[in-house]
């Protein structure tokens, strides 16, 4: 089990609604979870950064959605929410209901479509009382509100008594660049990137105690971007590659240069200089599997960048304090079924 994990766990729920059914088997579902966790010669580190899902829209065997959680202290920070992004941090070994504040990169459908799920399935199953408050570009009233009628009759049929509507409640914060949040000495910063048909388009840095993780969101090679990853300990990175076949395709043209090639990657990280670099939302086109992974870094180590850089892989946790670790996926034996009922 990764250290730190303890912190999720351990959690106290928000709010605590006795009237829930449940709540005595589920708190002590939790403690199970927690015995299972417990590594008490780890303090924390400062953040804990989640890749629940590494993939783009593609569907690859082994890689869900892209989605990323930052826990600190206290805190449980999500961003963006692709395809089957509740069972990905379920499999991290924390309860979904407590993912409550989310950010949004931008509002293509791969980074929402696990959205619903995480809005639903932890308010009527583990009984989150809380409501969701999500930050996203121009456009997120609108996309919740058409989330809320697409879930209407769901909606209509589930509220009662014991799973009150209060839970299903979304506060939506739309964002400008620059800080747009803060709590006990974390900071997220939004800038603005460059994502062609899927602008307007962020990414984000967070900033806790002298240590700083920056995602890149979906963007090509921006200043924006080399500006906000300078120095940073982890800069998690889209990046797209394709076949030779398919890179010479003119239709392909228009795809390649929304995100970022390796040899863009090559140029951002010999400029930015961060402690590490982490590829996710891999998007590949007849690259498959492993041989595809190994031939995106070999395109970064041609075009000039020797420093760490590294495929992500779902599930792999990044430790960031003085050292910058990357853990594998924890296993999931023995994780309890999870069922608030
Ligand atoms: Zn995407
Ligand atoms: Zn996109």
């Amino acid at each position: 089990m990764v250290p730190g994990l303890v912190l999720s766990l351990a959690k106290p729920e928000r709010k605590c609604d006795d009237r829930i059914e449940g709540e005595i088997m589920r708190k002590l579902l939790l403690l199970a979870m927690l015995l299972l966790g417990t590594n008490a010669a780890n303090a924390a580190p400062t953040m804990l950064v989640h890749l629940l899902g590494t993939g783009g829209p593609e569907l690859t065997p082994d890689r869900q959605g892209y989605a990323t959680l930052i826990e600190a202290p206290d805190e449980l920070l999500l961003f963006d929410a692709g395809r089957g992004v509740m069972q990905q941090i379920y499999e991290q070994g924390i309860n979904p209901k407590w993912v409550t504040r989310i950010f949004l990169t931008h509002l293509h459908s791969d980074h929402i479509a696990g959205l619903p799920d995480l809005w639903m399935t932890p308010w009527f199953l583990l009984g989150r009382t809380a409501p969701l408050e999500i930050w996203g570009p121009p456009g997120t009233h609108k996309m919740i509100a058409g989330m809320r009628a697409m879930y209407g009759h769901d909606i209509d049929s589930r509220v009662d008594r014991f799973n009150t509507i209060w839970g299903l409640e979304v506060t939506v914060h739309e964002i400008v660049p620059g800080k747009v949040y803060e709590r006990a000495g974390l900071v997220v910063t939004a800038f603005a990137v460059k994502h062609a048909d899927g602008d307007p388009a962020f990414g984000y840095r967070i900033d806790r105690a002298g240590h700083s993780v920056v995602l890149s969101g979906d963007t090509t090679l921006t200043p924006n971007l080399v500006t906000a990853a300078k120095g940073a300990d982890l800069l998690v990175q889209n990046v797209i590659a394709f076949s030779p076949r398919l890179t010479s395709r003119p239709e392909m043209q228009m795809v390649l240069a929304k995100l970022t090639t390796p040899e863009q990657a090559a140029e951002l990280l010999k400029e930015a200089q961060p402690k590490l670099a982490i590829f996710s939302h891999i998007v590949k086109k007849e690259l498959p599997g492993r041989t595809g992974d190994d031939a995106i870094i070999a395109r970064v180590r041609l075009a000039g960048y020797a420093g760490p850089v590294q495929i992500g892989h779902d599930r792999e946790v990044v430790s960031i304090d003085d050292k910058v670790t990357v853990s594998p996926p924890p296993s999931t034996v023995g994780l309890p079924e999870l069922d608030g009922k």
